[in-house]
């Protein structure tokens, strides 16, 4: 599947972890020079989220994949993205919509005691066109 073929991100870290999941989500750009994509319409989204770090947790985890897939699944399958309000103002582009989902993500990861980061966020839109988002590691995005 060419799906499973992603950039890789190098590191030095002891631990990768690498998620898939796919959902179906709705989103318009809501300006005249986005040509077509200003009509309301659907994708059916791939994304790979890239997880490291050096520790594990007392179950042997570095992060829970269920838990990855519940903040991104759960919060944007058979949605409509520009209801978000992390859209509010910053139109669903490919490009944002991996920039908040990498926010997301690592919001939850510092929840946790072992520290993993996210070091790559891959959100594919249709099979010819994928974004790439790379967080600056120890920086605000
Ligand atoms: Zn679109």
């Amino acid at each position: 599947m060419l799906q499973q073929f992603y950039p890789q991100v190098p590191h030095n870290y002891t631990f990768e972890l690498n998620k898939d999941m796919h959902l179906a989500a709705a989103h318009y750009i809501d300006d005249d020079r986005a040509g077509d994509c200003r009509n309301m319409h659907g994708h059916t989204y791939f994304i790979n989220v890239t997880i490291a770090g050096d520790n594990l947790d007392e179950l042997g985890f570095l992060v829970d994949f269920k838990r990855l897939k519940s903040i991104i699944h759960k919060r944007y399958d058979h949605t409509l993205l520009n209801n978000h309000q992390e859209f509010n103002g910053r139109p669903p582009t490919t490009e944002e919509v991996a920039r908040q989902i990498g926010l997301a993500v690592q919001a939850e990861l510092d929840t946790l005691e072992n520290k993993p980061v996210c070091l790559q966020v891959l959100v594919r839109e249709t099979p010819t066109s994928y974004v790439v988002y790379r967080p600056k590691q120890g920086g605000a995005s």
